[in-house]
């Protein structure tokens, strides 16, 4: 299976397509992320507070897979911001992962109402020249939020990681990485399940179409559209279903047709607005 990758700033290239382990338990977390690499995938995104960061550093470990092959993410948690927190936090992730520098690291959320987001990235940009990150980045940061850590640092984070599907694709912070040339990270792709996104028109009649599952349809339709995904699974079947989408290209009439399935108002979000995550 051959995964494209996308080269972010920093120079680094990050394969499109990786496996995202939020809510994948402790315990089971060595051997679903085995599976995966066994699969194919070489990207794995993780974050403190998914509690399986020795989980994924089993599954590494135990592969045999050369270090630079692998494209390894992992995340800040909101309590940690301030002072030198970020410094013991990336050491104690990396710990955990059996890692000496990880590819991505990420400010989880920007936690707006504690005002500390501008020191956290400031301090990632530290860790980065420290070399204990390739590529740094941010998660769930709204425009004001990325507009005010350029201003302070002048540093452009490689990617955003936002919540972003059909029903909520998140148009200005799109256009802003496109103008800024910082990468989008989709997460939740699949919408978390929490909308009847397989039964949509578009995504059903490209389903008969292409003889693919409704979730390669969406799963293709970020890859088109430039977007990194990680979709979350427990199953081995799904995780290959999930990464066989690359013998197939959805037409520009499909593509625009589920371009339209946006609510345009954001109320197509799933998940909590990052404004209020504090
Ligand atoms: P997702 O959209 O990937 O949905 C996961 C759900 O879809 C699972 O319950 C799974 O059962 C189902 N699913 C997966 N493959 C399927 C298939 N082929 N057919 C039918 N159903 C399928 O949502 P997610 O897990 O929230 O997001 C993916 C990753 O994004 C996470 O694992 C995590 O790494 C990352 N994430 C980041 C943040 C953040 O704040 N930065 C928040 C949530 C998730």
């Amino acid at each position: 299976m051959t995964i494209p990758t996308l080269t972010l700033r920093s120079g680094h290239d990050i394969p499109q397509l990786g496996y995202g382990v939020f809510k994948v338990p402790a315990g089971d977390t060595q051997r679903a992320v085995s599976e995966a690499l066994s699969i194919g995938y070489r990207h794995i995104d993780t974050a403190a507070i998914y509690g399986n960061e020795e989980g994924v550093g089993a599954a590494i470990a135990a592969s045999g897979i050369p270090r630079d092959e692998l494209f390894i993410t992992t995340k800040l948690w909101n309590d940690r911001h301030d002072g030198d927190e970020p410094n013991a936090a990336i050491r104690e992730s990396l710990d955990k992962l059996g890692l000496e520098h990880v590819d991505l690291y990420l400010v989880h959320w920007p936690t707006p109402a504690a005002d500390n987001y501008v020191h956290a990235w400031a301090k990632l940009i530290e860790l980065r020249d420290a070399g204990l990150s390739r590529s740094i980045g941010v998660s769930n940061f709204e425009i004001a939020h990325l507009d005010r850590i350029v201003a302070e640092t002048g540093e452009v984070p490689a990617v955003n990681q936002i919540e972003l599907h059909p029903a909520h694709q998140q148009r200005e912070i799109v256009a802003w990485g496109q103008q800024n040339d910082m990468h989008i990270e989709a997460w939740g792709p699949l919408g978390q399940g929490k909308y009847d996104l397989f039964g949509l028109e578009p995504v059903h009649e490209a389903s008969v179409a292409h003889e693919k599952t409704p979730a390669q349809v969406v799963l293709r339709w970020h890859i088109q559209k430039g977007f990194i995904v990680f979709p979350k699974s427990v199953r081995s079947e799904r995780l290959r279903e999930n990464a066989d989408i690359f013998d197939f290209a959805l037409s520009d009439a499909e593509m625009a047709a589920i371009d339209a399935l946006d609510a345009g108002d954001g109320s197509g979000r799933v998940s909590a607005h990052p404004n209020d995550v504090n």
